[in-house]
């Protein structure tokens, strides 16, 4: 804390994945300590801070300020998001890409963990606006990325649009037709499913969870809150499996819709006007839009959180549970609260951590890197069943890894010590680095 003033995210993320580890901690001590393991783990291999000069479509110089968190390459180059938000800071920034870590590794493939962003906000932006904060983050961002050093994606705020304006001032600059960015366009590279890939993986991941438990998917009540790329696709994929989506939100409110979200209304709203969730009750007027907070009070058998950090708090768990919700998944990076994972692992819910549940987006991210150096594009059902692997394989060594340490079913400290046993490994045998 005294090292990292104000890092709130930070804070919260390390303690989380370390109070996990406690066992796997405890049994290594004297070595871990004696390689400064830990403390080598939670510092940054390199932190890269910039500034970002643009001009408005009124002539008017914005600035914003912009990172790019290169936390670990013990397992791959750098992989991780870029996230253009106002919130956006290095406390942040460094919590993602410090969650990166484990859930690269826990996808099986050789990528290590990376975030970035800006605090840029491209709500209400034109398009000429925002390709100008794009090409000039990337001018500075291209000396640092490499198809081979760090590969950076999309995140909250950086979809299609955004890739393709970045991609596009790389490869003016460094005169590189390479794989340095994910979530590409399919015209220049991207790769089927991509953009379907951590909401579908996110349900996959669920499914498997139910059936290992003895329950199905088919004919449940699920919540799933944002409205954006994950939560989309988690609900397209949670309807094609027979469950029944009744909720949606943003960060101006939520809707319900008794008879199961019409996600092609959704997609209209949010994929073509770029507009707001509360427009679903214009097409759909037996739906309920409700301003502000209150999404979780909707009862549900499964949540699946899929907006930001920190939004489901102690409140929303007691309030989840208490009306029979009994799974839940997180879409989003970190959306439960310290407090809300506790009541959900005390309560014995079934309860998979974001770092594995969301692990679809960039494991084919990862599957892109594959296809771009191969120079082969493969098709939407290869790279599909390619995530349905992994998101199972995913499920068997968190819960594989809980069983082990006598904590069985606790699927947080699972995922954690799955995706950590392989990153120490590495860090292990390359000495000290
Ligand atoms: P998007 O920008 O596409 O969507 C984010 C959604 O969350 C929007 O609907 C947004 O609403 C909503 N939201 C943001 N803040 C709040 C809030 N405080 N309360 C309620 N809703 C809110 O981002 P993604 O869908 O890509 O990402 C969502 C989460 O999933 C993030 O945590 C991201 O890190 C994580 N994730 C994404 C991956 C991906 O492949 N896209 C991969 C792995 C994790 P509004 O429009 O009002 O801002």
């Amino acid at each position: 804390v005294k090292q990292n003033p104000g890092e709130a995210e930070f804070h919260q993320a390390v303690k989380e994945v370390l109070d996990s580890l406690r066992l796997v901690i405890e049994a290594n001590e004297e070595e871990y300590k004696k390689s400064a393991l830990l403390e080598r783990l939670v510092e940054p291999e390199r932190i890269i801070k910039f500034r970002v000069p643009w001009v408005d479509d009124k002539g008017q110089v914005q600035v914003n300020r912009a990172y790019r968190v290169q936390f670990s390459s013990a397992i791959g180059p750098y992989k991780g998001g870029l996230r253009l938000h106002p919130s956006v800071n290095q406390s942040i920034i460094k919590f993602l890409g410090f969650e990166q870590i484990f859930k690269n590794s826990l996808t099986g493939l050789p990528i290590g963990g990376g975030k970035g962003g800006s605090d840029f906000d491209p709500k209400g932006k034109s398009d000429r606006e925002v390709m100008a904060f794009c090409q000039s983050f990337m001018t500075e961002l291209c000396k640092y990325i490499g198809a081979d050093t760090d590969v950076p994606a999309g995140d909250i705020g950086v979809g299609g649009r955004e890739i393709g304006f970045m991609y596009g001032q790389y490869k003016r600059i460094t005169g590189l037709y390479e794989g340095v960015l994910t979530g590409k366009g399919l015209t220049y590279g991207g790769s089927l499913a991509r953009t379907e890939a951590t909401g579908y993986g996110l349900v996959y991941l669920v499914d498997e969870m139910l059936k290992q438990n003895g329950k199905d998917i088919a004919g449940k009540t699920v919540v799933v809150s944002g409205s954006g790329n994950v939560a989309i696709y988690a609900t397209q994929k949670a309807t094609q499996l027979g469950a029944k989506v009744v909720a949606l939100s943003d960060s101006n409110g939520w809707i319900y819709d008794a008879e199961g979200i019409d996600l092609d209304v959704v997609r209209e709203i949010k994929e073509v006007k770029r507009g707001r969730i509360k427009e679903y009750v214009d097409a759909r007027p037996s739906a309920e839009y409700h301003e502000g907070k209150g999404i979780w009070t909707v009862k549900c058998d499964i949540a699946l959180p899929c907006a930001t950090q920190n939004e489901l708090d102690l409140e929303d768990a007691k309030t989840l549970v208490a009306n029979g919700c009994f799974a839940v998944a997180e879409g989003a990076n970190m959306p439960s609260t310290a407090e809300a994972t506790d009541l959900f692992l005390e309560k014995g819910i079934l309860f998979a951590p974001g770092k594995a549940a969301n692990a679809g987006g960039v494991a084919t991210s990862a599957l892109e890197m594959s296809q771009n150096s191969q120079r082969l594009s493969w098709t939407f059902e290869e790279v599909d069943a390619k995530l349905k692997q992994i998101m199972i394989d995913i499920f068997t060594k968190m819960a594989d890894a809980a069983k082990r340490y006598g904590v069985e079913g606790n699927y947080v400290v699972g995922a954690n010590i799955a995706g950590f046993e392989k990153v120490v490994a590495a860090m292990n045998a390359q000495g000290i680095v």
